[in-house]
């Protein structure tokens, strides 16, 4: 089942793919942003490399904590301090409950909720945000249902790839992008891109 011993599969396939587009990923941040996600994500992602036989030891929470700090100190950028957020929230939520497709969920969309409060930002302002906040509804709302795990998966990889598709025409309003205003019109944003290969990644390991 879904023990914390398939993060080190997780961390590494998580590399992998951010490696393959590390290209498309820094031409999207150096189109509206500064060109730096990329080296951003694979700093944290080294510290996780680092880690990872040690975090897979850990229960989900404070698995999910441990991830969050070392995003957190390694990352930087706006993005280090959203993702660490993420799963420290995650990682609270999560803390003392029996784990199931339903508590995850939850805890994922609280997780999501926090990363808005701290970003100061919602759906539609061209972020990260418009892959996490419709990828947190599609799993409650599966969850709710009790959709078969396997389709739940396979939904979720085309809900995360359309947020991230549905950030091309946005205009940003947060973030370094937002100082371009409309130029920013076109380009899918470096955030979203990443979220979406990164969920993606995850899904194909648990599939
Ligand atoms: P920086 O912008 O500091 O160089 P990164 O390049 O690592 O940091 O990350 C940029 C990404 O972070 C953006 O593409 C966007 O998805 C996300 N982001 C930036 N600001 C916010 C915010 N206020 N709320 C949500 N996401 C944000
Ligand atoms: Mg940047
Ligand atoms: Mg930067």
């Amino acid at each position: 089942s879904f023990t914390p011993s398939l993060l080190p599969k997780l961390i590494e396939t998580v590399t992998e793919t951010i490696i393959k587009n590390a290209g498309e990923i820094t031409a999207l941040d150096q189109a509206i942003g500064d060109g730096d996600h990329v080296t951003n994500l694979q700093r944290g992602l080294t510290a996780l490399m680092a880690q990872r036989s040690e975090i897979s030891q850990l229960d989900w929470p404070a698995a999910w904590q441990k991830i969050g700090m070392t995003v957190m100190t390694s990352v930087g950028g706006a993005s280090g301090s959203l993702y660490g957020t993420l799963f420290v929230a995650m990682s609270k939520s999560a803390a003392g409950k029996d784990l199931n497709v339903q508590s995850v969920a939850e805890a994922f969309a609280q997780a999501v909720e926090a990363v808005k409060h701290r970003g100061k930002s919602d759906v539609g302002e061209k972020t990260m945000l418009d892959v996490l906040v419709p990828v947190a509804k599609h799993l409650q709302d599966a969850a709710a249902v009790s959709l078969p795990l396997s389709a739940l998966l396979e939904q979720t990889k085309q809900v995360a790839i359309t947020g991230m598709e549905s950030t091309r025409d946005m205009l940003a309003t947060k973030g370094r992008a937002s100082f371009l205003g409309e130029r920013t019109r076109g380009h899918i944003d470096a955030g979203a891109m990443s979220s979406q290969l990164v969920i993606c990644a995850l899904v194909d390991v648990l599939l």
